[in-house]
């Protein structure tokens, strides 16, 4: 017998799990009987599939039973899946294989770690068993192979292996349950809890147990009936395919209940779609959107939730290609009565069934979005909350479905309140205004408070406030909105839409005044302009059309990319300020350079970013100030 240790990971989350998801743990059957659902759809695609398993026949079944008397309980829950070799029960159930979810468990807080809900998000899986079991045994035999093999821990650090038997092919988790457990080795319980979470698995799960009655004709010799004791094994899930049938059959309750139980998500969907396409392609789609976006979309080793059926058979569910990567946040089923059986996976990518399901697919989904854009905005802000980013990252990928996607992203602005649309934007365009302005590059706050604004405040005109550090990349490839053009108020060609008359006269009038300045500033500089569009700042810095912003090129720096090169701003001045006209009064050759570099350098930290050398600009400052 080998003793091994857990992964520490393992006993972290072991602990997790005993103390935050008390409350829930009853969930421990459903994430076992989804363990063994997923090992069932394993071995049929298998059978289908590769060679060596063809002759394979199996009846797929999921059977639990338990003891009710005795000092220990027990609840025993087998499957004829792939089962586990010697190796996969180490690999499987000594460590956390996912490293998304090892990502996951780092990034928690203390706070965030008392927070079942965001627990119960990851699906905790098989070690959820600990809840109720004082020790879970596990007894595996891999198809294909001759060997069973006796997986067995405490829950407390290690656990053990050794050699055993099994008729054939699948997996026996026994659990000796603790005394939270006890409850759980009881038919009623087990009835409901396989009704609750698990009815539409798509096998059928036997519970055997004990009928004992009594017959009043037959006593014995005190009296008393006769008690018959008779073993019974009784299906209780409905294991239909809950997608295969009609919308008119089925409850809210049966749908998120569905959702919940194959999805890992311990909170109900914000809506779901459900289609069923008939005509030249035959398929039936299910689409659930979370509540939360998954913690861990953003990681490289994300897996899409979305799961591939062709005729009710498991195919697969990381397929990067049932759903374009900027919806990876949906969950649910494509279930295809075109496709065969054995689609591998290269073939999926060029399949032209596949393909014309994800297209029709996809415009579904932001059709659907559209809609409840339009009907019910409660529901879209909540959605735009979570999936605002994803959507954006459309709009430079799908360029098919740009158009739907351009009304569907939302933006902050500086007159609205919360999220805008670009089409509401456009309704309330004034008159004269010829562009839909944006800027972006920094936090909301900042960007609001940017004396750029000044002049469009003035005007009237609203500015989209782009602060999702996304918005940099995917705006350059929007370009325009309905024939409108969308300019950025921190790029030089912005401003042209704000001359007025005069600016021409205040130009010429300041000419020796830029030259003053743009001497003494020398190479920090790119230009010196005459600003026709600030009111309350002396300055602002702009950037030439095609330049990344200033704060662009800081993103961009502080990624490491000190390669490129460096764009010097065009600095902005307001000839009517009071610092702007010391400046023009200045003589002595000192003070100028300090006022001049000091100028540069407020207009930049409005924008928030940094001076080049902060300490200099501190002292100059204080040089400044003293005098
Ligand atoms: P998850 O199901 O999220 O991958 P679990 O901790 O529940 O995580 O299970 C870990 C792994 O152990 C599974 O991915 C699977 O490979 C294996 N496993 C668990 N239960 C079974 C089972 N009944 N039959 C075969 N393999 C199983």
């Amino acid at each position: 017998m080998e003793q091994k240790k857990f992964k520490t990971e393992v006993s972290e989350l072991l602990q997790l799990i005993i103390h935050s998801l008390y409350s829930h743990k009853e969930i421990f059957l459903r994430e076992l009987v989804s363990n063994s659902s997923d090992a069932l759809d394993k071995l049929k695609y298998l059978t289908l599939t590769d060679e060596k398993l063809k002759g394979h026949s199996f009846e797929p079944r999921i059977d639990i039973s338990f003891t009710e008397e005795g000092e220990t309980r027990t609840l025993t829950i087998s499957d004829n899946g792939l089962g586990m070799s010697h190796d996969d029960l180490s690999d499987n159930l000594g460590t956390i294989a996912s490293s998304g979810t090892k990502k996951f468990l780092a990034s928690l807080t203390e706070e965030q770690k008392k927070d079942s809900n965001l627990i119960g998000q990851f699906g905790v899986g098989f070690y959820s068993a600990f809840m109720v079991a004082q020790k879970v045994e596990v007894v595996s035999r891999k198809a294909g192979e001759e060997q069973a093999w006796k997986w067995s821990s405490t829950g407390k650090g290690s656990y053990t292996l050794e050699e055993s038997e099994r008729d054939s092919a699948g997996t026996s988790i026994t659990l000796y349950l603790n005394e939270e457990g006890n409850e759980y080795a009881n038919r009623w319980q087990i009835e409901q809890l396989v009704k609750k979470y698990s009815d539409h698995i798509a096998y059928p799960i036997f519970l055997s147990y004990d009928q004992t009655s009594y017959d009043d004709k037959k006593k014995d010799k005190d009296g008393k009936a006769e008690k018959k004791v008779e073993h019974k094994v009784e299906q209780i899930n409905s294991s239909s395919a809950l997608w295969r049938r009609s919308k008119s059959e089925l409850t809210d309750d049966q749908y998120k209940e569905f959702y919940k139980q194959s999805s890992y998500d311990s909170e109900d969907p914000l809506f779901y779609i459900h289609t069923r396409a008939e005509g030249a392609t035959e398929y039936i789609t299910l689409f659930y959107i979370p509540s939360k976006a998954p913690f861990d979309m953003y990681y490289a080793d994300y897996k899409p939730g979305v799961k591939l059926y062709v005729k009710r058979v498991y195919i697969t569910d990381d397929d990067k290609e049932l759903l374009p990567s900027y919806l990876r946040f949906v969950r649910g089923v494509i279930d295809s009565e075109d496709l065969p059986l054995n689609v591998s996976r290269e073939i999926l990518q060029q399949n032209r069934v596949m393909s014309a399901i994800r297209t029709a697919s996809v415009k579904k989904l932001l059709g659907e979005f559209q809609k409840i854009s339009d009907q019910n905005p409660e529901l879209y802000t909540k959605f735009i909350e979570q999936f605002n980013r994803p959507l954006k990252e459309g709009l430079y990928s799908d360029y098919a479905n740009r158009d739907a996607l351009l009304d569907l992203v939302r933006f902050k602005s500086s007159s609205e309140e919360g999220y805008v649309s670009l089409a509401s934007y456009k309704e309330r365009m004034r008159g004269e205004q010829k562009s839909i302005y944006y800027i972006t590059g920094g936090k909301e706050a900042t960007l609001k408070a940017s004396p750029l604004l000044e002049a469009y405040r003035k005007k009237g005109f609203e500015v989209l406030v782009m602060s999702d550090d996304i918005d940099d990349i995917v705006v350059g490839s929007i370009g325009t909105y309905k024939e409108i053009p969308l300019k950025a108020i921190n790029k030089s060609s912005a401003v042209d839409d704000l001359k007025e008359e005069g600016d021409k006269e205040k130009t010429k009038e300041a000419k020796s005044l830029v030259k003053k300045i743009k001497k003494a500033l020398g190479d920090k500089v790119k230009d010196v302009v005459v600003s026709s569009r600030l009111s309350d700042s002396p300055a602002v810095v702009v950037v030439d059309e095609n330049d990344p912003s200033v704060q662009m090129q800081q993103i961009l720096k502080s990624m490491g990319q000190s390669d490129f090169e460096e764009v010097k701003p065009i600095l902005e001045i307001n000839v009517d300020d009071p610092m702007v006209k010391k400046i023009e009064a200045a003589e002595d050759k000192e003070y100028l350079e300090e006022m001049c570099s000091v100028l540069l350098d407020q207009a930049l930290l409005a924008e928030g970013v940094m001076p080049k050398d902060p300490v200099a600009f501190a002292k100059k400052l204080h040089s400044l100030l003293s005098k």
